[in-house]
């Protein structure tokens, strides 16, 4: 959904922290999950901070600190110490990338919002470029990857078939070659807010919302150090949520199965009348027998686990847990924004 054509105003929303304390909110606030990223953190902030001082914008960096077993919760309480404009958030254990983005994005206080991965695969130096078509007029500036270095094809391919599953079972389109790297106006990420669900699938949240949306391409890098923390599966599972977050074809889908598995077996019962009228009926079958029994309990049960993913999800959906919980944060002015707001009860 391009409309580089139209050019619409900025969307303005109020800003409801800062007025009270009299404090300017930053223009830009960049939201970064970190989960053992100790050594990407200084080549972080580097980059960020030359990229937005040099073009003279008020910014802050929102650090979530997701559980790390390494220095990572050191390093950023020593970036925050050297710079009042980092935040820091350190969540009481490990939550996923997803819940992590989530506290950052609740935390966040800028007009424009900008997930970015720690590892510096999402390079800061684009932000002009996203910052440049927010002024245009969009809500949404998605940041399009268009080559992936140091991916293997294995990863390419899984990929380019998710998106194919995803995008014909789903009412959603999720573009493309779009992590989770891209600007969200304040209006935006105030919509993304009020999705209380507790699986968060953000990809396809980012697309829900909706607004006017604008791509900008991009060459993906790297990691800049460190291993990545997805594997294959870890990444089926993340297609799985996927999903069962935006599509009910595959309960659909069982039905329709069971449906087939039903008529075939009655053309198979009105075969087997028709046999046993015309030429008797000596005791033998057995063998289809057995197939017809082992094949419907398969579909049976195939059917139970494709309703069970959802029920699993509509248990946990109930259990109205948080998303995330905050332990404890290091931010220069303000605390953390009283939790029981905060995390959307
Ligand atoms: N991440 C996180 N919690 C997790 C896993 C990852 O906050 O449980 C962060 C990680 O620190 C990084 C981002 O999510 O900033 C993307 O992770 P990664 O680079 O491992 O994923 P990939 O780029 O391979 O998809
Ligand atoms: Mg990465």
């Amino acid at each position: 959904m391009d409309h580089s054509s139209v050019s619409l105003p900025p969307t303005k929303a109020h800003l409801p922290y800062d007025v009270a304390s009299g404090e300017a909110a930053p223009f830009v606030s960049i939201v970064v999950p970190c989960h053992n990223e100790a050594e990407n953190l200084p080549a972080l902030y580097a980059r960020v901070r030359a990229v937005l001082d040099g073009i003279a914008v008020s910014w802050e960096l929102i650090c979530v600190n997701d559980g790390s077993q390494d220095a990572t919760l050191p390093g950023l309480i020593r970036l925050q110490q050297q710079d009042a404009r980092v935040r820091v958030y350190d969540l009481s254990r490990n939550f996923g990338k997803e819940a992590a983005m989530s506290a950052g994005l609740d935390q966040a206080r800028g007009e424009v919002i900008i997930p970015l991965d720690a590892d510096l695969q999402d390079p800061p130096e684009v932000i002009p470029d996203l910052i440049a078509k927010w002024r245009e007029g969009f809500d949404v500036v998605n940041a399009v990857r268009e080559a992936r270095d140091g991916e293997g094809w294995l990863k390419r391919t899984s990929a380019h078939v998710f998106y194919r599953v995803i995008n014909r079972l789903s009412a959603i389109d999720i573009p493309r070659d779009t992590g989770d790297f891209r600007l969200l106006s304040r209006a935006a990420v105030e919509a993304l807010r009020q999705m209380p669900e507790r699986r968060r699938f953000m990809k396809g949240m980012f697309v829900w919302v909706g607004f006017p949306t604008a791509s900008v391409p991009y060459r993906r890098a790297s990691r800049h150090a460190g291993r990545t923390n997805w594997n294959y599966w870890g990444l089926w599972n993340f297609a799985l949520e996927g999903i069962t977050s935006f599509s009910q074809a595959p309960l659909r889908i069982a039905s329709y199965i069971g449906l087939l598995v039903a008529l075939l077996s009655l053309f198979y019962a009105l075969f087997l009348i028709v046999r046993t009228m015309a030429f008797g009926n000596p005791v033998s079958g057995y063998p289809s027998l057995m197939v017809a029994i082992l094949f419907l309990g398969g579909v049976q049960l195939v059917a139970l686990g494709v309703i069970g993913e959802y029920v699993g999800r509509i248990y946990e959906e109930t259990k109205q847990r948080p998303i995330y919980i905050i332990r404890r944060s290091w931010a220069a002015d303000t605390a953390a924004k009283d939790d029981q707001d905060e995390q959307q009860a």
